[in-house]
């Protein structure tokens, strides 16, 4: 049975990975498993007779004997589900992409791969909209009326990004919409880590075949969980990232050409913006940075 790696070292690999999918290295290859268990032994091995922890330190002009070698260069156990992370999907070799959200969608099936499933879900709210946006916004996780309507932002939040897409020029249906967890937390909690790194490999796929422009990520848990990394609203917003979605294999000759990833912005999600509306004009902010980005212009209203 493959070991579950420690998550800090499960980030920490996924991002070396991403570093070489990024340099268009794909194909990787485990040692066989050691006939002395293959524990990590990286500067350091399990000393046989006393069962202590000691140090190889090699004398100068010492060769290191096969026994050594063996100790100290020991396989690192690793997660099958990292390598799985970055083979081929099966819809990248769809060019339709209607039918390569069907796919995802089909894959996703009746999912229980975390608690949301079991605590008071009515449905999966998959994502909506336009599969070939130029334009992607990315929220936390859907309310009660999302799990009631199977739709993402229908609600009042819903209602706010509205606006605030029509007031870049744009209709809601010309965009792309999702959320890191495609089911409810109970009471509109704030989704754990661990079900939104369960649940965002789905909504990676999604990116990679709707193929936006930009994405802007409402809220910090969105902008956490794109980027990987942990910092502050404040921190986030005020500029581009450059963004490929994780454990995707893109830029591959099988794949799109075209398509290499895109720019992602960050700014408040409109439910926070119900809750403190002095904030909508930083939020403009943001949204005139990616109106710029697309060639966008405001309605005559808006200026
Ligand atoms: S939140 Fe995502 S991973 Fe969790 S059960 Fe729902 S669809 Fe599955």
């Amino acid at each position: 049975m493959p070991r579950t790696l420690d998550p800090e070292l499960r980030r920490a690999l996924a991002a070396r990975i991403r570093y070489y999918n990024e340099m268009g290295i794909y194909d990787f290859y485990r040692r066989p498993p050691s006939h002395s268990g293959g524990e990590v032994a990286a500067a350091g091995a399990v000393d046989e007779q006393s069962g202590s922890f000691a140090e190889h330190t090699l004398e100068p002009g010492e060769e290191m004997s096969p026994r050594k070698a063996a100790a100290v260069v020991r396989p690192v156990p690793v997660d099958e589900n990292i390598f799985e992370a970055i083979a081929l999907k099966p819809e990248q070799s769809v060019s339709d992409p209607v039918k390569a959200l069907k796919i995802i969608r089909e894959d996703l099936g009746d999912c229980t791969r975390c608690v949301l499933h079991k605590q008071g879900r009515k449905q999966i709210v998959f994502g909506v909209g336009n599969p070939k946006a130029e334009l992607m916004f990315v929220g936390e996780g859907p309310g009660a009326d999302e799990d009631a309507q199977g739709e993402p932002f229908v609600g009042r939040a819903g209602q706010l990004l509205n606006n605030m897409i029509k007031a870049m020029g744009i209709e809601r249906e010309q965009v792309y919409i999702a959320n890191i967890v495609k089911c409810r937390p109970p009471g509109n909690r704030t989704p754990e880590r661990e079900e939104c790194e369960t649940c965002s490999p789905f909504l990676m796929r999604q990116i990679a075949v709707v193929k936006p422009k930009v994405v802007v990520a409402l809220g910090a848990v969105a902008a956490k969980t794109l980027l990987a990394m942990s910092a502050s609203m404040m921190q986030l917003r005020g500029r581009f990232y450059e963004f490929r979605p994780t454990g995707i294999r893109i830029n591959d000759r099988s794949n799109d050409p075209h398509w290499d990833g895109c720019k992602l912005a960050v700014t408040y999600h409109p439910a926070f913006l119900l809750r403190d509306p002095r904030q909508k004009g930083e939020a403009w902010k943001d949204l005139q940075m990616v109106m710029k980005e697309l060639g966008l212009k405001a309605p005559k209203s808006n200026t």
